[in-house]
């Protein structure tokens, strides 16, 4: 894959077309049975257990993804794995990705399943300039500066006896109020940054570009990121939408499967120990309570 961001998108399989799908074309996929490269090295069933539950992960989405200039990553693919139960989604987050360099573990009745798509890879188009001309965090900016003086003035005016009691409650508020600011502005820079694309439900871009998070919250720093067995660094490269979730058809009421977005992170070296499987890193953040 090139350099820039690249975006993928599910689409139906044409009736006819599920051979696209199969192992021998190297899918990228939503759903469904994994399409493994090779039948050496895969993993168990243990290793495809949830880590809270214990129950068997459904195959989230397959992703090919070929190294350029590495002969031994020239069929390379990434395999999500995710627990349907939905009580397993408060954090941490799903299992994987298995990364692999080539009957499995995973039940395959349908109601188990998920729905399967293909992939479709686009490269993300860059902004038009005329999108930046307005500036809606300055706006929020001057409102929120007019907002809290005001209520400074009001305090200032009360001077009752709880004067003390309600300068805390002010300060506390204003903490929450900047708080939510902060996360309300990366939220509202991920939006602006999908707008053009909505439907995505990937943002592939190995190494270069960082993933867009939906909240300030939960941001992995550099040592959040284990380093791979082998000892090199893991690098981004790339992140699971939200918008995949409207997708897989599950329960939008109440508690259901969930996430604001996932990032997934891979070894820098690419690892190879003979044809293997490899279990990489996945980091999981939600939406902010205030941002939806
Ligand atoms: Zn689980
Ligand atoms: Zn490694």
């Amino acid at each position: 894959m090139a350099a820039g961001v690249e975006l993928g998108f599910a689409g139906a399989a044409a009736p006819g077309e599920a051979w696209r799908l199969r192992s021998a074309h190297f899918p990228s996929k939503v759903g469904g049975r994994p399409a493994w490269l090779g039948e050496a090295g895969l993993p168990g069933p243990a290793a495809l257990r949830c880590g809270r539950c214990a129950q068997p992960c459904a195959l989230l989405l397959q992703l090919y993804a070929p190294l350029p200039g590495r002969a031994d990553a020239f069929h390379r693919s990434l395999f999500v794995f995710a627990c349907r139960g939905a009580a397993c989604y408060r954090p941490p987050g799903p299992r994987g990705p298995l990364r692999g360099d080539l009957e499995d573990a995973v039940p395959d009745h349908n109601e188990f399943l998920f729905p399967e798509y293909e992939i479709l890879i686009e490269p993300e188009e860059p902004e038009s300039p005329a999108d930046s001309s307005v500036d809606p965090d300055d706006e929020e900016g001057a409102v929120d500066t007019s907002e809290n003086s005001d209520k400074q003035e009001e305090l200032r005016a009360t001077g009752s006896a709880n004067e003390a009691l309600e300068c805390l409650d002010e300060e506390t508020l204003e903490a929450m109020a900047k708080h939510e600011t902060e996360d309300d502005k990366i939220f509202q820079k991920f939006k602006e940054r999908i707008a053009a694309e909505p439907e995505q439900i990937i943002r592939y871009c190995r190494g270069g570009e960082g993933p867009i998070w939906v909240s300030g919250e939960n941001i992995p720093e550099e040592k959040d990121i284990p380093n791979c067995s082998c000892g090199a660094k893991r690098i981004f490269e790339f992140q699971i939408m939200p918008q995949l979730l409207n997708h897989l058809k599950v329960d939008s009421l109440g508690e259901s499967i969930d996430w604001g977005t996932l990032a997934v992170y891979t070894c820098a070296n690419n690892c190879n120990e003979g044809n293997q499987y490899t279990e990489e890193f996945i980091w999981k953040q939600d939406f902010s309570a205030g941002s939806m």
